[in-house]
């Protein structure tokens, strides 16, 4: 293989040849640009994010298998907690399940894998002193184990109504071998801009395909002792899917979306479904720790969310490209 520089040299003499300098000049740069620019948004905030979409991305779907064997539980387990007044977790170490309490019941925000769904989940919300029946919805922000693990549990036992992006139901129903203990049975497909209303409180739900094809990020308000503040939910984050360029189109449109949805309805917040991007866990013993007066653990405000949205969509800019520069070499 030619080393890096040969390549760019030869390219500038190409380019020089065909007097096209600067589109053949630009891919390297562009992409070092793009990478400074994910570096920069990250910052101190979000390490994990980083990690996961420009120094070590994914770069293939994972396959129709069947789930690997639980890990020993002291991996997985930690407290369930309150973390605004209408907003629970009930998540692993690793996965974030949340629970929007509202004047009529619980909205649950993704499921977990299977075998920490029972334990977390519902074990979690009794803990908590909320009753898992109430759960009247679970919106599954996309049909990977991690998250839809619970889904058939709450739908089963609890009568809760499942949402899912419809390209994931699809998904979901496709697989051979990623359910061998059932699947959840086909409900509401979402679609882009539906309010999930239950009681006093509302999620949106914005199509944010990329990660999955119908992936789900999300709108909604919470309360921190009495003042309303806004979250903005990210759906889908790694780039385990089919790596080509109409793929990271498709991701980087959506990214930018949610980022303007998210700047629109004032979020101050962004969570997503794995500690490891937004550091539910870590904020979660931060919040234990506050005093009065002090900002919740979880506000960053508008800054900080779209900071958050510029890592993903950036990183995604530097796979595009570098797909597009391996295209491009003889
Ligand atoms: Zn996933």
């Amino acid at each position: 293989m030619k080393s890096r520089k040969s390549v760019a040299v030869l390219a500038v003499a190409i380019a020089a040849a065909l007097g096209v300098a600067d589109a053949f000049a630009q891919p390297a740069s562009a992409i070092d640009g793009h990478l400074a620019a994910a570096k920069a948004a990250a910052g101190f905030d979000f390490p994990g994010t980083l990690v996961r979409t420009c120094v070590a991305p994914q770069t293939a779907p994972g396959r129709d298998v069947a789930p690997a064997p639980a890990p020993n539980r002291a991996t997985w387990i930690t407290e369930p907690a309150k973390v605004f007044d209408n907003l629970y977790f009930v998540g692993t170490k690793v996965h974030s399940s949340w629970a929007l309490t509202t004047s009529d019941g619980i909205i649950l925000i993704d499921t977990l894998y299977e075998y920490a769904s029972d334990e977390a989940i519902v074990g979690g919300l009794k803990k908590l002193g909320l009753d898992p029946a109430q759960v009247k919805y679970v919106i599954i922000s996309h049909a990977h184990g991690d998250h839809v693990g619970g889904a058939k549990l709450m739908q089963e036992r609890f009568g809760a109504r499942i949402i899912m992006g419809g390209p994931d139901w699809d998904a979901v129903e496709k697989s051979v071998n990623q359910y061998p203990n059932g699947k959840p049975k086909r409900d509401i497909a979402a679609t882009d801009g539906q309010k999930v209303t239950l009681g006093d409180a509302t999620v949106t739900l914005v199509t944010t395909p990329g990660h999955t094809p119908g992936t789900l990020s999300m709108i909604f308000q919470v309360k921190d002792n009495g003042t309303p503040l806004t979250v903005a939910y990210n759906g889908g984050t790694a780039f385990n899917f089919v790596n080509d360029v109409p793929h990271f189109d498709t991701y980087i449109n959506s990214q930018r979306k949610i980022a303007q949805a998210a700047a629109g309805a004032n979020a101050t917040i962004m969570m997503t479904n794995h500690s490891e991007f937004d550091n539910a866990v870590t904020r979660i013993k931060t919040l234990a720790a506050r005093r009065p007066g002090e900002p919740h653990p979880y506000e960053m405000g508008r800054d900080g969310v779209a900071r958050y949205f510029k890592v993903t969509e950036e990183c995604a800019q530097v796979a595009r490209l570098k797909l597009l520069q391996q295209a491009s070499k003889p």
